[in-house]
């Protein structure tokens, strides 16, 4: 039912985003990714998608730039026809006790993680309206529901996010659109992956206990949650199995905030 439908996905060059756009081009939609990175590369994963039999365009639109959101969406659906769907994913992270919190970091991250999906809503709502269909999809977090020391930044974002996304529920309830949030735990994304060998060297421990006891000691399964697992949660979210979930923020944290 998805096939030929199209989504726009910010924050796509990589982990969760890509996961995400991934998941979508095995199902036919057309994407338009989008984030920073090596051009090459970037070039390398948009002609991967776009092997998949789906058109995949690039956009380098700066999250920080309410003008170049305006026009990445006018120019998704320009260039794929429609913007169906809609996933908010482009965040960044600083930790610091607030007292040493840049105020430049306060502002990109309010700015990426929160502010940037008011924008692209804004603008990709009444193109869902005049369709009669869509499907917003915000990447908040456990962070979203529950705190940690030094995240001031990123945990008011993601609270934020989480309004967004009841707010916007509310407003497109009647139109066939739906919009939630995806708050996943730690999840196994190269970011991830790259810290592990010097906090092991570091701390003078394994690589499995920095796994076990250092980034996972908040989420009860010890496992990480994977990029395949949250994008098939989105998958569903895009089928008609799950037009009645709507303002729904669900956790994906292997029980982290249940406890
Ligand atoms: P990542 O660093 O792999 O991906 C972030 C993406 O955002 C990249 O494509 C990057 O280029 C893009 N980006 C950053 N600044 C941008 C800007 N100004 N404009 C456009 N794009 C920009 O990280 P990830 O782990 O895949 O995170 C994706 C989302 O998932 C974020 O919102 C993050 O908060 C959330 N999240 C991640 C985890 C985790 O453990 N990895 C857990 C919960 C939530």
């Amino acid at each position: 039912m998805l096939k030929g439908k199209s989504a726009v996905i910010t924050g796509s060059t990589s982990g969760i985003g890509l996961g995400y756009a991934t998941a979508l081009a095995d199902a036919g939609v057309n994407v338009m990714i989008n984030g920073f990175g090596d051009a090459d590369a970037i070039e390398a994963e948009r002609a991967k998608l776009e092997a998949k039999g789906v058109k995949a365009v690039y956009s380098g639109a700066d999250m920080t730039k309410p003008a170049e959101i305006a026009a990445m969406i006018a120019e998704a659906n320009d260039k794929l026809g429609s913007v169906d769907i809609l996933i908010n994913n482009a965040g960044i992270q600083h930790v610091a006790p607030i007292e040493d919190f840049p105020d430049e970091k306060w502002n990109a991250i309010i700015a990426i993680n929160l502010s940037s999906a008011f924008h692209t809503t804004k603008h990709a709502v009444p193109l869902m309206k005049a369709r009669g269909w869509g499907r917003i999809i915000n990447t908040a977090s456990a962070h979203a529901l529950v705190a940690s020391p030094a995240k001031s930044a990123y945990v008011a974002a993601k609270h934020g996010i989480a309004g967004l996304t009841k707010v916007v529920a509310l407003e497109v309830a009647e139109h066939g659109i739906t919009a939630n949030a995806i708050c996943p735990g730690y999840v196994w994304t190269p970011l991830a992956e790259k810290q592990i060998p010097d906090t092991a060297k570091a701390r003078g421990i394994t690589e499995e206990e920095v796994k076990r006891d250092v980034l996972l000691a908040a989420q009860p399964t010890r496992e990480f949650v994977t990029v395949e697992q949250v994008a098939a949660l989105a998958m569903f979210l895009c089928q008609d199995a799950a037009k009645s979930i709507t303002g729904a923020i669900l956790p994906m944290d292997g029980g982290w905030t249940a406890a």
